[in-house]
């Protein structure tokens, strides 16, 4: 399929072909979309959503990659990236409204700024404040399920609604989004007064304790798999002698087992595989089916 059209309605410079999504993923793997689109605006995302709906492109979207393994033979047909080009925010009063594509670690840092409380838990997670929305984002005992008021969002039709916090039905790390499949556009987050020392403290505390605990030198996507009920994914896979073991370029993290690392030149197929085998190997050995956490996209 050629894109010529899609360029002209957008800028160019915000329809790529043939882009690799290695470069737009913190696991730094994912082999080319077909087109990836750029958008800026509603509106942008309004005519590419139109576009694929048009022609039966097969569509997927994504923010800012943290919590994605992309297939190493990529995406076919329209991929939207809801990342650096979607952004912006303002404050008024207690609320934060944030664009999908602005960065959590944006809307902490604007938050403390303004001496408002509740952001700080978001410190360090490298996502979108869109994608923490569809995932339920959270650390250190909070989750955005704690802030968030409402969503805008719009459907493959093109058809806008506000969901309430009750409507976006919120569970460990999942949102009515998974299912509605919709396109979240921004985010309305209530905070509340806080002396601005103290929000720093617990900023400074928190980046330390992923400093301590976190692989956060190699590429990753995060904790690979939810919590089963009754253990910490981490400890039970140290606990069972994983760490270090590796699969071609992709390892279990040393420092954090939870945790897989892109040690140079992995592939998806090799993430794809390890998490496979700690997948086998603990239902083998401890009786647990272990879930994935992070999202898989596109061909393997
Ligand atoms: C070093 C590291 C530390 C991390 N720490 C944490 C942590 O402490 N807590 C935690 O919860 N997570 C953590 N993560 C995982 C990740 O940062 C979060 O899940 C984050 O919220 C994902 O946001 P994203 O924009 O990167 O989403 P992406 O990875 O781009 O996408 C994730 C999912 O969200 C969907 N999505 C993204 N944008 C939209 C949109 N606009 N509309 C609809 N759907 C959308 C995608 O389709 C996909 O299914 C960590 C990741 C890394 C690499």
């Amino acid at each position: 399929m050629a894109y010529s059209e899609l360029k002209n309605w957008l800028a160019a410079d915000k329809v790529l072909e043939n882009e690799p999504l290695k470069n737009h993923t913190t696991f730094h793997i994912g082999g080319p979309a077909d087109c990836l689109v750029l958008p800026a605006t509603p509106d942008d995302v309004a005519l590419t959503l139109r576009y694929s709906r048009d022609r039966n492109a097969p569509l997927f979207f994504f923010g800012l990659g943290s919590n994605l393994l992309v297939g190493d033979k990529g995406i076919r047909g329209i991929t939207i990236k809801m990342g650096g080009r979607f952004t912006g925010w303002e404050i008024r009063k207690n609320v934060l409204e944030a664009r999908a594509g602005t960065a959590l670690n944006i809307c902490a840092e604007a938050a403390a700024r303004n001496a408002l409380g509740g952001m700080e838990f978001a410190e360090g997670i490298p996502g979108s404040v869109a994608g923490a929305v569809f995932m339920n984002a959270g650390a250190y005992g909070r989750e955005m399920k704690d802030v968030v008021e409402e969503a805008e969002a719009v459907d493959g039709d093109g058809n806008r609604k506000i969901y309430t916090k009750e409507e976006m039905d919120f569970s460990y790390r999942r949102s009515c989004f998974t299912a509605s499949g919709d396109l979240i556009l921004r985010v309305k987050i209530r905070l509340y007064n806080e002396n601005p020392r103290m929000i720093r403290e617990r900023m400074k505390e928190l980046a330390q304790l992923r400093q301590n605990r976190q692989p956060l030198g190699y590429p990753s996507a995060g904790s690979v798999f939810r919590r089963p009920a009754g253990y910490f994914t981490g400890k039970l896979l140290e606990e069972m002698g994983l760490k270090g073991y590796r699969v071609g370029g992709a390892q279990v993290s040393e420092k954090h087992a939870g945790f897989i690392i892109n040690t140079g030149g992995a592939t998806a197929a090799d993430v794809r595989k390890l998490i496979a085998d700690i997948k086998a190997k603990v239902m083998e050995e401890r009786g647990v089916e272990l879930e994935t956490e992070i999202k898989m996209a596109g061909e393997f």
